[in-house]
């Protein structure tokens, strides 16, 4: 088969600004948020025309990322644990043959920004500087399937004993002051991300304090059982 070319129509600024701490799947982290950013010649108004009367969109990109890493024709999906191997295409892997993603976000507003339209979006999980190759309406009626089911995918989250986060004085002092700053949530997107329990399966055992990085702050946080304490905060220079 002749293989075809496509372009980025798009480009992703998000509160992810590593891979670590992006939720498996959209939706999962309500205040996780990001920017689309049109790129040229799709930066034009007349595109996005009445766009902004869905309350959510299908975003289409590439897994940038993940593209030097190849693919391989099986995965151990997180949700077996790691431990069991399916089909790449039984999975939402970012090494996949053509390493394309999609996500259904929620579309908050649609703006424009210096020569550009940018649009607002919420529960992403897609990584900083993503390239975006398509943006489609959510149309609930068909997109929202009420007797699919889960398959293998179907328990560990919502079986697994609830995350309680809790915040040292320091770190939510933190918050506190970046929030005003900046009006990014980030003691709320710290709280819902750990609630996920980020860590890969290989890394639950032997460690007890990790480090994340959202929009540029880095956080320390600790293990202790279901309680996963935040130490410190600190923004990147
Ligand atoms: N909803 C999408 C993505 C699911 S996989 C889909 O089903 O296609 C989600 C994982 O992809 C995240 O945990 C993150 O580690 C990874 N990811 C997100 N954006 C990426 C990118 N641009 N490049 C590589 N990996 C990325």
């Amino acid at each position: 088969m002749k293989s075809i070319s496509i372009r980025p129509i798009g480009v992703i600024h998000s509160c992810f600004t590593e891979k670590f701490g992006i939720p498996r799947q959209s939706g999962m982290v309500k205040s996780a948020t990001a920017f689309l950013e049109l790129l040229p010649p799709f930066n034009r108004e007349e595109m996005v025309r009445e766009l902004d009367s869905f309350s959510h969109i299908w975003v289409h990109f590439l897994f940038h990322q993940a593209v030097e890493e190849g693919w391989k024709p099986t995965v151990r999906p997180p949700w077996l644990g790691g431990k069991k191997r399916v089909g790449v295409f039984a999975t939402r892997s970012p090494h996949r043959p053509n390493h394309m993603g999609i996500s259904a976000v929620k579309l908050i507003d649609i703006k424009r920004e210096k020569k550009t339209y940018v649009l607002s979006l919420a529960g992403i999980d897609f990584l900083d500087q993503t390239q975006v190759l398509d943006i489609k309406p959510y149309i609930p009626y068909s997109d929202c399937v009420g007797t699919a089911t889960e398959g293998y995918a179907r328990y560990v989250e919502r079986d697994r004993p609830e995350i309680e986060v809790v915040f040292s004085k320091e770190a939510t002092l933190f918050c506190i002051t970046y929030e005003q700053k900046t009006g990014r949530k980030i003691r709320l997107l710290t709280e819902e991300v750990l609630m996920q329990d980020p860590r890969p399966a290989s890394q639950k055992e032997g460690r007890s304090e990790f480090g994340m990085m959202l929009w540029d702050i880095n956080i320390r946080w600790q293990v202790k059982g279901r309680q996963f304490e935040v130490l410190e905060c600190w923004k990147v220079q």
